[in-house]
């Protein structure tokens, strides 16, 4: 194994330098171009491809890495045009160029503002409502001629350098700003904010549970996915020196966009920029070798189709797993091993456990919940004791997922209280109460498919603040302890595996570990038994055991009632969405209510699946 990881990392290595120096040679290339040619028809092919690579770098950002896609980013462009365009106006002896970060200002506001309410919504009514979003702002620019001259349009004033330079000034402007575009793309990827934008992707409510504030991410996102498109309109508009509502808001851009980075790779860094440089000198070229207009529509849509067809990953991915598959082939494949001894881990001191009639650190008073005509959840009240591991128990469809739902936040209640350690959390975000301490697993495991699994480890957060988004997406100490908390678990040797190539044991597993790095105070199991092997059940109950002593208050839902019987004190019986009934597992197996209504046939094929 480490003989083939340090090959894996040379081969890595060789790769990155190969990597930086056609970069280094692309930018060098990019930056000399000028001086190699005068061709008018090349410079505006270049200028064109720039924009175009801005756009859909900052489009990736919310479509590609948050996972939402937009069909109204290209409104940016229009408001970013319009802002340097009207200012121009006022001041004729400065140059636009001045104004160009102002374009970036407006579009930054405007999609904070718009972000806002827009990312309320998701997958089909986002994508509408940003197409509403770019057509009202078309709207409004027709029909404020006050502000913006209407449908007569703006015209900028003409540049007045040297006849000599041509168009390399908005060459080079929009270079500069595609090489920050990037750069953007390249940093979000590496740090706290990213990681939760992926995650967002990946399972918006699991992102939640684990203390990622999905508001203000996805707010940021779509700001940071419009600001460069915004300054890029600047100078745009300069480079046009008139502009008109129809033109500058115009869908065809959206598309063409997505396009791009859908060709070139969504959610890659280099994607979006590799759609660009090949799309917009196909359509220049085919604009002046083919005749008639329209060949740049009947082009998107057939290149779309095949795109869709043969390449639906994007030429990035299809290439990076194509490597990846030749490398690992020679590798012992890892899936399926024995999982290791779990190592003990080191928890902090703390008080050692108290007993099960402790003071009640999760409370439920009269929760409520309706699926339209059925009542999932009616009236339910309860308390787990501080210190307990406390069992969550009755037949399928009573409410035990919809009760965990509502005290972690991802529905919300229709009524009734959720308490933790004294303090009301029912009107509460999911990442607000994970800051509090609460902590939960899914029946059916919601990893973040996309991550690997150390990634999945280190993605909780335990706090929000600004600073902390900006910190590397897996820091030095936080990588230590999810390793130490992969180690308590039994998986360290899969940290750098694609958390979906997991089974679905060692996705609990990780889940359970995933949960542990918020450090809560209470964790709710939901069925952490369910379809897993025996050996692994055990070794998960003495893992609950453990952290129990440690200091952990437990719920835990489960259907495998010997290991519920042996692990967890008291037990909660919930029938038809209420707890009927509470007490220690003896008091429950003798409880007559219980046995005949909830216990009796469950028990009985337990028992028989036992004896078989
Ligand atoms: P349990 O986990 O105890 O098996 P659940 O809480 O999953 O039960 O479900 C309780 C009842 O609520 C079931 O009848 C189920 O079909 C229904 N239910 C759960 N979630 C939803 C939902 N999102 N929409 C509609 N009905 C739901
Ligand atoms: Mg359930």
């Amino acid at each position: 194994m480490s003989a083939a990881g340090s090959t894996t990392r040379r081969v890595d290595r060789r790769l990155a330098r190969a990597r930086g120096a056609v970069l280094v040679g692309a930018v060098v290339a990019l930056l000399l171009l000028p001086v190699a040619s005068d061709d008018l028809f090349y410079q505006n092919m270049a200028i064109l491809t720039f924009l175009l690579a801005i756009m859909a770098s900052s489009w990736n950002i919310i479509s590609g890495y948050t996972g939402y896609v937009s069909l109204g980013q290209s409104a940016f462009l229009g408001i970013g045009a319009y802002t340097t365009a009207l200012i121009a106006l006022r001041f004729p002896d400065v140059t636009p160029f001045a104004f160009v970060p102002v374009a970036g200002l407006a579009s930054a506001v405007i999609a904070a503002a718009v972000g806002v309410v827009l990312m309320r919504t998701r997958d089909h009514s986002f994508v509408i409502l940003t197409i509403a979003f770019l057509f009202v702002t078309q709207i409004v620019v027709l029909n404020w001629p006050a502000l913006t001259h209407g449908s007569s349009g703006v015209t900028l004033p003409l540049p007045r350098w040297d006849l000599d330079f041509q168009n390399w000034p908005f060459y080079y402007s929009l270079l500069i700003l595609m090489l920050a575009t990037i750069a953007l793309s390249w940093w979000i990827r590496r740090t706290k904010f990213g990681m939760g934008l992926f995650a967002i992707r990946d399972d918006e409510d699991k992102a939640a549970t684990v203390g990622i504030n999905t508001s203000i991410y996805k707010v940021l996102s779509f700001v940071a996915s419009a600001v460069f498109i915004g300054m890029a309109g600047g100078v745009f508009a300069y480079y046009l020196t008139f502009i008109e509502p129809r033109g500058m808001f115009d869908i065809v851009i959206s598309v063409q966009v997505v396009l791009a980075v859908v060709l070139g790779g969504r959610g890659t860094l280099w994607g979006p920029v590799l759609g660009a440089f090949m799309i917009e000198p196909l359509f220049e070229l085919t604009n002046t070798e083919l005749p008639g207009g329209n060949w740049r529509l009947v082009l998107s849509g057939g290149l779309m189709a095949v795109v869709v067809l043969f390449l639906p990953r994007g030429i990035i991915p299809s290439l990076t797993s194509l490597g990846r598959a030749r490398r690992e082939r020679g590798k012992a494949a890892l899936v399926g091993a024995r999982l290791e001894r779990p190592v003990r881990v080191r928890e902090r001191a703390r008080t050692p456990a108290s007993s099960p009639d402790g003071r009640p650190i999760l409370e439920v008073k009269g929760l409520r919940k309706s699926f339209g005509g059925l009542e999932a959840v009616a009236g339910a009240s309860f308390a787990v004791p501080e210190g307990s591991i406390c069992g969550l128990i009755g037949p399928n469809g009573s409410g035990k997922t919809t009760t965990f739902n509502l005290i972690g936040g991802t529905m919300s209640a229709d009524a009734g209280e959720v308490l933790l350690d004294g303090r009301r959390i029912d009107r509460l975000r999911p990442w607000e109460r994970a800051y509090l301490g609460l902590g939960r697993t899914f029946q059916i495991t919601r990893l973040f498919r996309q991550m690997s699994v150390l990634e999945n480890v280190v993605a909780p957060l335990r706090t929000f603040s600004w600073r902390q988004m900006t910190a590397s997406a897996v820091g030095g100490t936080e990588a230590r302890r999810a390793d130490e908390l992969l180690d308590f678990v039994g998986m360290r040797r899969f940290r750098d595996h694609p958390a979906d190539e997991l089974s679905f044991g060692q996705q609990k597993l990780v889940e359970l570990a995933q949960i542990l790095m918020l450090d809560p105070k209470v964790i709710l199991l939901d069925e952490p038994a369910g379809g897993i092997n025996p050996t692994l059940i055990e070794e998960i109950a003495e893992m609950i055991r453990e952290l129990n002593s440690a200091g952990k208050t437990f719920l835990i839902v489960e259907h495998n009632l010997p290991m519920v019987l042996g692990l967890c004190d008291p037990l909660l019986v919930l029938a038809r969405g209420a707890c009927i009934c509470t007490g220690t597992p003896r008091e429950i197996q003798a409880n007559p209510l219980v046995l005949d209504a909830y216990l009796g046939e469950d028990y009985a094929a337990e028992e028989e699946v036992e004896t078989a």
